[in-house]
């Protein structure tokens, strides 16, 4: 059975000597999450995760949900028992606002904990992510009243959320929507219409679900122009606000699928169910997408946190597991052969996973200490260019982390031999629950369209002009320090290709937007590999100046392999993107 360490130490390390998270007690609730306070939160968290998630990730796999003949549906056995711990411990809503029952806990601390989370169980993490995709969208755009109705509840984790976007004909192409929404005289709608694939749709874990619908209203105009959000109670709520009479959405069936079977994945049928606009109408989309931007996060950390588990587990199997001798000579000679860790391939990948995980939860806490200034400085500018930040780094972590994470997966697994193919060691379970990853919240292939088509040019390239001034300030800063320049010089280069495949589209995209759709998604690997390495340089910068405490040697090691031998494929990158569009696009359809 796979085992699950919770890398507290490694997120201390990030959040004060990297990040230097004190520098910010200025925020609402940084103040109050001092060392020792955020020290012993990690330590909970990571008791919970590893004590009580990560023994139900096996059962959760192989029980799967069940779906009852009344529509009504049971989760793995023990999910119950836990997500009632998960709610007395406070870790539902850590850091949502207090005003609404949340601790306002510091996200750069509870993005944290949601790796573990995730690491540890992700099927049954996921019943408690989605509704903090509903608390933001309620919270950034419901009316007063459905602020006081839902978010209490909600933060605390006694009801659930859903995003329920997906159709039978559509996913990607919302424009193709068809449930309807249907004002009523006291001012609710009737919605009627199918969703597929909705995550967490039906379960036994709450006393309410609130679902979070995107219906066109009768007249609205076609395309993604007349879509609207609608909030659907599974109980409609009595004037005291306790879950009331059953309304008409239920779950028609759930989907038998390839990984995270801990988690339901339901149809969801809306017969004329009552809901409530929240937001403006026609503009749902732009309501849908404050939800869908705290989940993309919440999924890239999907794949960081995958990569973790099956890394630790990679590791312990090839310490234990003895075949063949070192090329150099045996090193344990008194054994009838080696561990497979003295191996130069097998060293290839542990190492490329762990170069990757450590800058991967580096990147991961910057953009969330970002989202914790865009939402509580109190200086219009920081705000604003902590917002550019997030919305450039979101497709970057969602697309990146869940493909790089996905493939460390199946590294861990290739570790194992035969061994990580068959179910005994759970490494296969990994790789099957990564895979999702890459496709909902958005494909990768839609992030990357998101980071060419949009994000570079938002508001005249701010976001990223700000970030290539960031970057390349560093670079000048401590390109001179020669200690550091195995991790600088390598940065630059990488900068300059980035800068390079930039001007590239800027020239050639437009005339021709296929070239942008064909480089796209090496682009977004291109800007993840410069984000990952310039987290590599402050990571080494902050381990150089500790370097009598423990495990920072190994930093400066584990940065090396990654500017040597990881980074270099931004190269290819560049290259496929300057090949543009033509041979990709020259064959006529028929022709495959
Ligand atoms: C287990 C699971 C859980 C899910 N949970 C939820 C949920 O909770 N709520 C919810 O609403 N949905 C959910 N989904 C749906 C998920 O978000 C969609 O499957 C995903 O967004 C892709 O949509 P699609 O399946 O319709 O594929 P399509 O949109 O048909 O895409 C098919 C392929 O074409 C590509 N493609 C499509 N359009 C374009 C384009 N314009 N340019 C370039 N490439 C394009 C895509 O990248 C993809 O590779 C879930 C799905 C699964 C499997």
């Amino acid at each position: 059975m796979p085992t699950y360490k919770a890398p507290v130490d490694d997120v201390m390390f990030l959040l004060r000597d990297v990040f230097h998270v004190e520098r910010y007690n200025n925020l609402p609730g940084f103040a109050d999450a001092t060392p020792d306070v955020v020290e012993a939160v990690l330590v909970e968290a990571a008791k919970f995760c590893e004590d009580v998630l990560a023994p139900l990730n096996r059962i959760g796999d192989k029980e799967g949900c069940r779906r009852h003949a009344d529509g009504s549906v049971t989760t793995p056995p023990g999910f119950k028992d836990a997500y009632k711990k998960l709610v007395a411990g406070g870790w539902a809503g850590a850091s949502a606002p207090a005003e609404f029952g949340g601790q306002g806990l510091p996200t750069v601390l509870t993005q944290a904990v949601r790796e573990f989370l995730y690491s540890s169980n992700m099927a049954f993490a996921m019943y408690s992510s989605l509704a903090l995709g509903a608390v933001a969208a309620i919270y950034n755009h419901g009316s007063a009243e459905q602020k006081a109705r839902y978010l209490q509840k909600l933060i605390s984790g006694e009801w659930a959320g859903t995003m329920n976007l997906s159709e039978p004909q559509c996913g990607t192409d919302l424009g193709q929507l068809r449930c309807r929404a249907v004002p009523q005289p006291d001012g609710s709608y009737q919605i009627t219409g199918t969703k597929i694939f909705i995550s967490a749709g039906e379960h036994d874990l709450t006393d309410n679900i609130i679902h979070l619908v995107l219906a066109r209203i009768e007249g609205a105009p076609p395309g993604t122009k007349g879509i609207s959000l609608f909030i659907v109670p599974k109980f409609l709520l009595n004037p005291d606000g306790a879950p009331g009479a059953r309304n008409a959405v239920s779950c028609g069936s759930i989907e038998e699928k390839m990984g995270i079977h801990g988690n339901a994945t339901c149809v969801m049928n809306y017969d004329g169910a009552t809901g409530w606009l929240t937001g403006e109408k026609h503009r749902g989309l732009y309501a849908m997408f404050t939800m869908m931007n705290t989940a993309r996060l919440s999924v890239g950390v999907q794949g960081l946190a995958l990569s973790e588990v099956a890394y630790q587990n990679a590791v312990a199997y090839a310490k234990e597991r003895l075949s063949g001798r070192a090329l150099g000579g045996a090193k344990f000679p008194q054994q009838p052969a080696d561990p497979i860790i003295v191996h130069p391939d097998v060293r290839r990948m542990l190492m490329t996973m762990r170069a990757f995980n450590e800058a991967a939860r580096a990147l991961v806490l910057w953009t969330a200490l970002k989202g914790d200034i865009a939402r509580r400085s109190t200086d219009a500018k920081e705000r604003e260019a902590a917002d550019d930040h997030m919305g450039l780094m979101t497709p970057v972590i969602k697309g990146v982390l869940t493909d790089q994470g996905f493939a460390n997966t199946v590294a861990a697994q290739q570790i194992f031999g035969g061994h990580g193919y068959i179910a005994e060691h759970g490494m296969e379970q990994f790789v099957r629950d990564a895979r999702i990853a890459m496709i909902y919240e958005g494909t990768n292939g839609i992030q990357a369209l998101d980071l060419v088509g949009r994000k570079l040019a938002k508001d005249g390239g701010r976001a990223f002009q700000a970030l290539f001034a960031e970057v390349s300030g560093y670079i000048n800063e401590r390109g001179a320090d020669p200690a550091m320049a195995p991790y600088v010089t390598p940065l630059r280069q990488a900068l300059g290709e980035l800068r390079e495949a930039t001007t590239w589209f800027m020239q050639n995209a437009l005339g021709n937007p296929d070239n942008a759709g064909a480089g796209a998604t090496d682009y977004m690997q291109l800007f993840g590999l410069v984000a990952l390495g310039y987290m590599w340089c402050r990571i080494v910068d902050a381990a150089k100046a500790k370097t009598a405490a423990a495990g920072m040697d190994d930093k400066l090691i584990i940065g090396r392999f990654f500017m040597e031998r990881m980074l270099p494929a931004t190269a290819t990158h560049l290259a496929r993107i300057k090949a543009g569009a033509e041979s990709t696009m020259a064959l006529p359809a028929e022709a495959f």
